[in-house]
Order: C-alpha cells, then sequence, then structure tokens
C-alpha cells in the first residue's frame, strides 16, 4: 500500500502543527489509492503562520546576504542529494512520470535555490550625486510574502517563489494547491534541515478561501499566485484593495509558429513537448499550433507517427513517458474539449479517447483544421490536446496568434533567423522561444503579459518584484529655509 503521509497538515515556524479544517484527501492519479490525509488550515493557524512569518522576517532581514545565501544552497544540495525520493513523492502527488519529476520539478527547483543565492549578495543600492548633497538607494525586501501554487509543478512552483522572496530577506507563507500538498511540506522541512531560522518559510493547506485569507491580511505584503485567470482575477483585486505587491503567472492559449522552412523533425519535436509533456497540464504550453500550408501534410503524418509511440502507463517505472491526469475533475474537463472539437468539426488526427492505462489517462490527442472560432483554440485545456491550424503568411499568422486575451508564451520555429526575431517581437507574450519551447531556465525571466498576468518569476527580474526600493537624501549643507 502506498503511503506519504506527512507528520502533520501544516508547518508553521519551523514545526509541523495539524489542525480539525475540512478534510483533504490526496489521492495518486495513477491507481486513485488514498496516499494522505489532511486539514484546511482554520483561521487560527493562518494567524499563527502570519505572526510567525512576521517575527522571523526581521532578524532574517537583519542577517548579512551571504549569510542568508549560505542556507539556501544548502537546501540545494540536500534537494539534490534526496534526487529520487523527491521525484518520487512528486510522482504520487501529480501522476507526472518519474523520468519528468526527476529531471525537472525539483532539479528546477534547486536551480533556482543556487541562483538566487548566488544573485542576491551581489544586489546593491545607487549613490546618486546632487552637486554637495547626494542620495543613495537601499533595496529592501517587501516583509512577509504569500505564495499560492497551482498543482502541475507543486515543488517547482514553490521553490521559484521562496527562492528570490528569502533570499532577499523576506519570510513567506506558501498554501499549496489542495489536489497537491505535499512537496511544499518537504521544502519546508529541508529548509530547516539546511539551517533557516523558524519562521522564515511556512506552509498552510485549504482551498479557495484559505488562499483568499491569506491575500487579505493586512500583514501580507505581498501575493504571489500561479493559477488560472479567473483565480488571478480575484487575488489580484483583493490585493489591491490593501495595496499589496503581486506577481500573477495565470493560464495561456500560447501560439507555437512553424514556417515551412522550419527543420520538421525539431518543430514536431517541440510540438509534441509542448502538448504532451506532464499529460499537458502545463500552463506555457503552446496550445496552437500554426503549421505553414505547404508541409501541412508532411507535419501531421509525422506527428501521428511519433506521438503512436509515447509509451504511457505507470509513472513510477523508468521508461513512462506519459501519464494520467491529475483528477477526475480535470481528466472530465479535457474529454468534454475533446467531444466539443469533434461536435464543431475539427479532424480527429490521433487520440481523441479516454486512454486505457488507468482510469485518468486521455490519450495524447491531435486535431487538424482548427480555426480560431473553435473552442479548442479559444480556452485553455490544461490536457494533452494539440490543435493544428494553417496559415499562409507571415503576416496572417501573427496578426491569429495575438487574437487571444492570454499572453504567456509563444514560439516560433523558422530556418530564416532574421523572420524569427521579425516574428517573435510583434508576438504579444512575455516568454517566448526561437526553434526551442517550453525551456525555462532561472537565468530567463518567466511571465506574461495581457490577462495572463503580470510580474515575472526567475532571473534578475524577479528580484523586483520581491524587493522595493528605499531612497535617503542626504544633505551636507546648510538648510535652506523661507522661513
Ligand atoms: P486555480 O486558479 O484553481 O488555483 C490556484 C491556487 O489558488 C490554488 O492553490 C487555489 O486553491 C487557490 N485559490 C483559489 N481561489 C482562491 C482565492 N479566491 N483566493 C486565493 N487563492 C485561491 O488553478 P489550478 O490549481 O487549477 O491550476 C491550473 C491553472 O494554473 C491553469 O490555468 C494554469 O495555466 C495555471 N498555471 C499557470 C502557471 C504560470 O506560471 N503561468 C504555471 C502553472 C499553472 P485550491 O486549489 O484549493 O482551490
Amino acid at each position: 500500500m502506498l503511503s506519504a503521509q506527512p507528520k502533520a497538515s501544516h508547518f508553521i515556524d519551523g514545526a509541523y502543527v495539524e489542525s480539525d479544517g475540512d478534510e483533504i484527501v490526496v489521492t495518486y492519479p495513477y491507481t486513485g489509492e488514498v496516499i494522505a490525509r489532511l486539514h484546511a488550515a482554520t483561521p487560527e493557524v493562518i494567524d499563527r503562520a502570519i505572526a510567525s512569518a512576521g517575527r522571523a522576517q526581521k532578524d532574517w532581514a537583519a542577517l548579512a546576504p551571504v549569510d542568508r545565501a549560505r542556507v539556501l544552497q544548502r537546501a540545494a544540495m540536500i534537494i539534490r542529494e534526496r534526487g529520487p525520493e523527491l521525484a518520487r513523492l512528486e510522482t504520487l502527488d501529480t501522476g507526472k512520470p518519474i523520468q519528468e519529476t526527476e529531471v525537472a520539478d525539483w532539479p528546477s527547483g534547486a536551480d533556482s535555490l543556487e541562483y538566487f543565492a548566488g544573485l542576491a549578495p551581489t544586489l546593491t543600492g545607487e549613490t546618486i550625486p546632487l552637486g554637495g548633497d547626494f542620495a543613495y538607494t537601499i533595496r529592501e525586501p517587501l516583509g512577509v510574502c504569500v505564495g499560492i501554487g497551482a498543482w502541475n509543478y507543486p515543488s517547482q512552483i514553490a521553490c521559484w517563489k521562496a527562492a528570490p522572496s528569502l533570499s532577499t530577506g523576506n519570510a513567506m507563507v506558501f498554501k499549496p494547491s489542495e489536489v497537491t500538498p505535499l512537496g511544499a511540506l518537504k521544502l519546508a522541512e529541508i529548509f530547516i534541515e539546511a539551517g533557516m531560522p523558524a519562521g522564515v518559510f511556512n506552509v498552510v493547506q485549504g482551498f479557495g478561501a484559505v488562499g483568499a485569507a491569506l491575500a487579505t491580511d493586512p500583514r501580507v505584503a505581498k501575493v504571489s499566485l500561479t493559477g488560472s485567470v479567473p483565480t488571478g482575477a480575484r487575488v489580484y483585486a483583493a490585493a489591491a484593495a490593501g495595496m499589496k505587491h503581486v506577481t500573477m503567472e495565470l493560464g495561456g492559449k500560447s501560439p507555437l509558429i512553424i514556417f515551412d522552412d522550419a527543420s520538421i523533425e525539431d518543430a514536431i519535436g517541440a510540438a509534441m513537448l509542448a502538448n504532451f509533456y506532464s499529460s499537458g497540464q502545463i500552463c506555457s504550453n503552446g496550445t496552437r499550433v500554426f503549421v505553414q500550408k505547404g508541409i501541412k501534410e508532411t507535419f501531421l503524418k509525422r506527428l501521428a507517427e511519433r506521438t503512436g509511440a509515447i509509451v504511457a502507463g505507470d509513472p513510477l517505472v523508468a521508461e513512462t513517458q506519459f501519464g494520467p491526469l491529475v483528477n477526475r475533475t480535470q481528466f472530465d474537463k479535457v474529454l468534454g474539449y475533446i467531444e466539443t472539437a469533434k461536435a464543431e468539426g475539427a479532424r480527429l488526427v490521433c487520440g481523441g479517447a479516454a486512454g486505457n492505462e488507468g482510469a485518468l489517462f486521455v490519450q495524447p490527442t491531435v486535431f487538424a483544421d482548427v480555426t480560431d472560432e473553435m473552442t479548442i483554440a479559444r480556452e485553455e485545456i490544461f490536457g494533452p490536446v494539440m490543435s493544428v491550424l494553417d496559415f499562409e503568411t507571415e503576416e496572417e499568422v501573427i496578426a491569429r496568434a495575438n487574437g487571444t486575451e492570454f499572453g504567456l508564451a509563444a514560439g516560433v520555429f523558422t530556418g530564416d533567423l532574421a523572420r524569427g526575431h521579425r516574428v517573435i517581437g510583434q508576438l504579444q507574450a512575455g516568454t517566448c522561444w526561437i526553434n526551442a519551447y517550453n525551456l525555462t531556465p532561472v537565468q530567463m525571466p518567466f511571465g506574461a503579459v495581457k490577462a495572463s498576468g503580470l510580474g515575472r518569476e526567475n532571473s534578475r527580474a524577479a528580484i523586483e518584484h520581491y524587493t522595493q526600493v528605499k531612497a535617503v537624501y542626504v544633505g551636507l549643507n546648510p538648510v535652506d529655509s523661507p522661513y
């Protein structure tokens, strides 16, 4: 029998804490087995978490940045040492294949901790000469930050929010999605083991109401949310009422544009990564694949062959490339979109039904002859469903690619690099790739425009979103007062 039961539901002030809130039943998506039972935070638990972060933040911020960095580096080292064990936990929590969770999830979280541990001690202010007098600036932490995560990359999301936040002297209260609550608790344990003072990083579990309570608490300076556009709009409005800083990493319907001079095998590989990795449950996925007319049928034929060879099955088996969806709700939603696509006249190239490897599998699915008006070309599905649309000219495809409320990501495949840059320059998206897709190294800013969000994670850009500038005018002359 599988079990991943943590000692208790929440991690506050350096220790596990239990509460008697609503039950959260955690299941392994592949078998449906219950692997943990947790409880949502009560108002008292939420209060304790924020209070503990508030207390710890002051001393943490007072440390020299290199001393904070050392703790984050140690945490990254522990994550790397425990790679297989943490990957297994992530697979149990999400159902994603172990061959993904071993290389993508926690390792990318460790990258983030290492990167911000290196970067934060190099941050300095400015000195501004004013002709006799001068001014200087100090980059200060915001205070207590709240992180709220989605269920698709639970541990990576926790690390991506914790690393820039904690390295710059903030404390954090993190609420994972109730669908995948386990990884963030491990991260809290690892931080303590690495020498982080109690209270700097706290985890509380719960449903949307817990996130809402965190986002509206007056002691909280910032809310960083990874989630859907409707939730983002609600949390942004709630944060605005308290004049809080926000980072919003929300959903997308990103275009992947393939010109007829592209390497077709590379473009197909990228389109598959952009739709089938993590069974399609990735916000930045290139789900609208625009293929130039001349290569359309060749592209579809090879795509169907390669998609047919995907190995679906038991996520804990090393050879498995494709796992189930995270839960029944998501499974029903994705199959619903597939039926809508058929009813609206899209041409099914492959897949198009539930898989027979387990209860929550949906076959990797490709629809061709998709038009801009079809539901599957407009709405985020968050499952393994690729829409192939055809186009003739560069101008046409740019206009169509931008014809969406979303603006998270975009990709272009072409043998003509000048065209690649020209097209990317006109696409409305925060994160773009030329002849690549969905690579998100920590050195590169990640984020969105339009309804897909604001603020940036990763890279130097994230520092701007977890710190504020204090300006100090220093008078060296007699005060020139008319009074
Ligand atoms: P949701 O928007 O449903 O939930 C996101 C988080 O917000 C959850 O922890 C949720 O809790 C919480 N929440 C819900 N309501 C509120 C509220 N009123 N106030 C505060 N917090 C609240 O997203 P999903 O978990 O379903 O994740 C899928 C979505 O996330 C997709 O749209 C996807 O595109 C997006 N996403 C974006 C990424 C990016 O970086 N841009 C990356 C990954 C995913 P609970 O789950 O308990 O309801």
